[in-house]
């Protein structure tokens, strides 16, 4: 696969701050690269780099195989979209999607066609005529993201671009966003902090931490093998069980990381079956979620979770688990993730 993307031991630093601290990576044409990570983890800092809002401190990086130092955002094949989109009020949604081609001196007429074409891409294609106050939030965000296709890039930047719709339509957006992926074929690297829109949307993803990068993998590689500590709790909140507390269960003081879905709660006082490891506790908590169930328990001085669907708590001793009991958890070795830190 060609590289759209390549970083080579990039840094930006502001004073003290490590906003990046040589960070290394590339991304594929045609890939949908996510960077996810909390706030102030460098993820923005590395999206505008990319667009040249930015220089790096150090390190080097390039676009579609070019260096891209020197070269000005609008002579980067390479546009962006903000999560506050920032349209224009006082404009039409057509100009306010051509106004990147006007700013380029694009005739009228060439303009409003692919500004048109833009807004069907997106699914808009009755609302030209509207201002953006005459739009709900997610029609603003397709008109923020025909503005950023309409010159037809070759690389698209999203900057948390559906953090400010509600759950149900961000839902259904990011659905949109797939389809428009696979629809363009061009490059998509996404930013959010939010694991589950990367886990549901991206063919690999970077994640960042304190401006480095902890694990770069498959959404499933990233959620079954996470490398780090930090990965396995951040990427779908695994259970990240610590040395002193390893130590006892395994007799090795090296912590692991074994998901809440793949614990199951069993009597007390039995010892553990064949291939499987267990360890008891009291439990704190039960959370009954309609589908499944969810456990606290705590076990040494930590607390662990276990999930369990409504159809295997029925099952086992999960249904009728009380706050206060003691249980024991149990679960098989092959679920458990060593960690290197
Ligand atoms: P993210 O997008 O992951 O939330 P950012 O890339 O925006 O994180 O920021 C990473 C770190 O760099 C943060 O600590 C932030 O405060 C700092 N930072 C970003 N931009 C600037 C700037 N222009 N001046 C000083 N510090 C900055
Ligand atoms: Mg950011």
């Amino acid at each position: 696969m060609p590289v759209a993307i390549e970083f080579q031991q990039v840094s930006r630093h502001y004073g003290e701050v490590k906003a990046l601290d040589s960070v290394s990576f590339t991304v594929e044409e045609g890939e949908f690269f996510s960077m996810l990570g909390p706030s102030g983890s460098g993820k923005t800092t590395s999206l505008r780099l990319m667009a040249g809002f930015e220089q790096p401190t150090s390190g080097s990086l390039t676009l579609m195989g070019k260096e891209a130092s020197g070269t000005p955002p609008y002579e980067r094949d390479v546009n962006t979209v903000f999560q506050d989109y920032a349209l224009f009020p006082h404009m039409s949604v057509l100009d306010n999607v051509a106004y990147g081609l006007m700013v380029r001196k694009v005739g009228k007429a060439e303009r409003h066609a692919k500004a048109r074409d833009a807004l069907a891409m997106v699914a808009l294609p009755n609302h030209a005529e509207r201002t953006p106050a005459q739009l709900s939030g997610g029609q603003r965000q397709r008109v923020a993201l025909a503005r950023a296709l309409v010159n037809r890039p070759r690389i698209l930047l999203l900057d948390e671009p559906l953090g400010a719709l509600d759950m149900k339509l961000r839902e259904q957006m990011q659905v949109e966003l797939k389809v428009l992926h696979r629809k363009l074929g061009i490059t998509f690297v996404y930013v959010t902090h939010d694991q589950g829109e990367a886990l549901s949307m991206s063919d690999r993803i970077a994640v960042f931490n304190h401006g480095r990068i902890e694990q770069i993998a498959s959404p499933r590689a990233l959620y079954h093998q996470p490398r780090t500590r930090f990965v396995a709790d951040f990427v779908g909140s695994a259970n990240v069980i610590d040395t002193d507390l390893a130590h006892t269960i395994t007799g090795k003081a090296q912590a692991f990381a074994v998901r809440q879905e793949n614990i199951t709660v069993v009597a007390p006082g039995g010892s553990a079956k064949k291939g499987l490891l267990q360890v008891e506790g009291e439990v704190l908590a039960i959370q009954f979620l309609g589908a499944s169930q969810r456990l606290e328990v705590r076990v040494g001085n930590q607390t662990l979770t276990a999930m369990q669907t409504e159809s295997e708590a029925a099952s086992t001793l999960a249904a009728h688990t009380q706050a206060g009991q003691r249980v024991a958890l149990s679960w098989s070795q092959q679920h458990m993730v060593m960690l290197d830190a």
